[in-house]
């Protein structure tokens, strides 16, 4: 995914910044989950290893490259790798005997769009997809979705310039994040703003319905979480919280010569975060005031086509309620209506799938009942 942001100025910003702040954006009803530290953290849910970020100095865009022992929030915890779900009889018997809900199940922090959007196109899929995460890397080889993360890239490349950072600490991480973010305000303040998501896809043909309900719902999601970070929405506490960083903690040596070579003087990353969250309310940045879905064939590059996406505020955070009611435990996961068949046919857990094999036993039976009338 790519998504920009654009103004008088075309400006990009990337997912990785909006996606950054995540949850923590959302309604108060949707963000009180509980979180667990991952376990490759240390006792107090940090890291002390040295990783390499990516900062951008020209047009401040973040490209996150987070690696050695930082986690993808989606990853499962330590106790859910060493064991097989399909070993253990029914997955639904399992998940209802344990008790916790299943952003703890899972040992994720928050969620990302990303994991909304493909809620949206089938939720038991990204259930399948956190409890068994080496089918879903497998899926990461396959060459189309190598070649729409390269198109990503050279997009992302067109505007800005990459300069690899070390980092130390998980504050660290963050704080280049929000370096990235601060120093783009600037161009966020000039005029009207368009929030830009490009989709690349293998044939040069738009994507279905049910597809473009998942892209309209993502990019629905970016307007709501930019527009209340520059409302003032997003506390302090709630990403401190959330993301479990120290606001104590000082930078490490690379990070600091680079918040001081763009001109701010802060040293630890609590002081910083007033800086951004501050820059955030009081900087005038317009609302978005248009939502355009760019899809790109992969083989050349070309544009299939871009769709204005309408923003329905109701419906946004009517599905949001939806989707966090299966986050915070209050329903079981829904698998696809029967309707909706056909996304079976392209699912990598559809051998697996107790959801299909059941609609599929329905389906059965009502057959059988309406032969015998
Ligand atoms: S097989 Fe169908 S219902 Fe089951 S996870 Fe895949 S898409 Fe969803």
């Amino acid at each position: 995914m790519g998504t920009d942001l654009t103004g008088m100025v075309q400006r990009e910003l990337s997912d990785e910044e909006l996606l950054a702040l995540d949850l923590d954006l959302f309604p108060t009803d949707c963000v009180e989950f509980i979180e667990k530290p991952k376990p490759c953290e240390g006792g107090d849910g940090h890291t002390s290893s040295r990783t390499t970020e990516s900062c951008c100095t020209d047009q401040g865009t973040a490209e996150a490259t987070c690696s050695g022992n930082e986690q993808s929030p989606n990853q499962p915890t330590t106790s859910e790798q060493g064991s097989d779900p399909l070993c253990e009889g029914s997955g639904t018997k399992r998940r209802k005997q344990d008790g916790r809900i299943p952003l703890e199940r899972f040992g994720w922090k928050y969620l990302t769009v990303t994991d909304l959007s493909r809620q949206a196109w089938c939720e038991q899929q990204v259930v399948y997809g956190a409890e068994l995460p080496h089918i879903k890397e497998l899926r990461e080889d396959i060459p189309v979705v190598k070649a729409g993360s390269c198109l990503h890239l050279a997009r992302e490349l067109e505007v800005q310039d990459i300069v690899p950072i070390t980092v130390e600490s998980r504050e660290d991480k963050w704080a280049v994040k929000m370096l990235n973010l601060l120093s783009m305000i600037q161009f966020l303040q000039a005029g009207e703003l368009e929030l830009r998501e490009l989709k690349t896809r293998g044939n040069r043909t738009y994507p279905s319905a049910a597809q473009r309900k998942s892209h309209h719902l993502q990019v629905s999601i970016y307007k709501l979480l930019f527009e209340a970070m520059i409302k003032g929405q997003l506390k302090k506490d709630t990403i401190t919280h959330h993301l479990r960083l120290r606001t104590e903690q000082p930078f490490g040596s690379e990070v600091l010569a680079h918040a001081q070579s763009v001109g701010y003087t802060v040293s630890t990353f609590g002081d910083l975060l007033d800086l951004v969250l501050l820059n955030l309310t009081y900087a005038e940045i317009p609302t978005v005031d248009t939502l355009k879905i760019e899809y790109c064939y992969q083989a050349d590059a070309s544009v299939i086509g871009t769709e204005v996406v309408p923003f329905e505020e109701e419906w946004v955070k009517s599905e949001l309620r939806h989707y966090c009611s299966f986050w915070k435990g209050q329903r079981e996961a829904r698998g696809v209506d029967i309707e909706e068949a056909w996304k079976c046919r392209y699912c990598d857990f559809a051998d697996i799938c107790e959801w299909r094999q059941s609609k599929a036993e329905e389906a059965t039976r009502k057959n059988r009942a309406n032969q015998s009338k």
